[in-house]
């Protein structure tokens, strides 16, 4: 089986997206992923994949804690910014929750602290034990066969 063939069926799967952020020795570091699942209730954790290429691997490492945050339907610009796909950008400024470093407008950030780290081939699984969440009434931005998309309206 060739890579575009498996890319193009996981790809058939419709995610939201998130932006996952750390901060190591004052610096924040963002990235887009569409990986990440909610795990437990009790204890509650959930899991980001990341991948063996991402700077962000070392700086999860090093931090032990990091936010989730669901990207909302207008945060698009986040999502490309954070994926490496536009450059030249504004400046991007984060909040905070707990310990950790959030964006602003988001549906959904989850803070977390690593629990456990899992290599499974060329990606760690980082399970983060929940430890804040703050949450809005926005709509999700949807990533879908590699285009964003948005909720149909009832
Ligand atoms: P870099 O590529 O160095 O950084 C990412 C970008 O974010 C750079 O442009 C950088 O300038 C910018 N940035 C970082 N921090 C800041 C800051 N504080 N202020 C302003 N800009 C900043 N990869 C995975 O491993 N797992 C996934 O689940 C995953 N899902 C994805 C889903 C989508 C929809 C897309 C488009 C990509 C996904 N990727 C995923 C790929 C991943 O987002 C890119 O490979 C990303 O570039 C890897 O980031 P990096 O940590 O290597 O850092
Ligand atoms: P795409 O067609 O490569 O991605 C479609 C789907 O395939 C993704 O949603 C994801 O589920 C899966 N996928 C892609 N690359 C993967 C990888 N290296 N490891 C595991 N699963 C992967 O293209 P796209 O949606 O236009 O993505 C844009 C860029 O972001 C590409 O470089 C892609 O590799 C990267 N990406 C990486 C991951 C990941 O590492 N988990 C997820 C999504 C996108």
């Amino acid at each position: 089986m060739d890579d575009r063939q498996f890319r193009n069926a996981m790809g058939k799967f419709a995610t939201g997206v998130t932006v996952v952020a750390t901060e190591v020795e004052g610096n924040v570091h963002g990235m887009t992923a569409n990986a990440f699942m909610s795990v437990s209730l009790s204890p509650k954790l959930v899991v980001v994949s990341i991948s063996e290429r991402a700077q962000m691997l070392e700086k999860l490492n090093q931090s032990g804690k990091f936010s989730v945050n669901i990207l909302s339907s207008s945060q698009q610009d986040l999502s490309m910014i954070f994926a490496g796909q536009q450059k030249n950008h504004q400046e991007v400024k984060f909040e905070r929750l707990g310990e950790v470093p959030v964006l602003a407008g988001a549906v959904a950030q989850i803070a977390c602290e690593v629990s456990a780290a899992h290599i499974e081939g060329d990606h760690t699984l980082f399970i983060g034990k929940v430890t804040n969440i703050h949450t809005e009434d926005f709509e999700p931005l949807i990533y879908f066969s590699g285009k964003y998309r948005s909720l149909a309206q009832e």
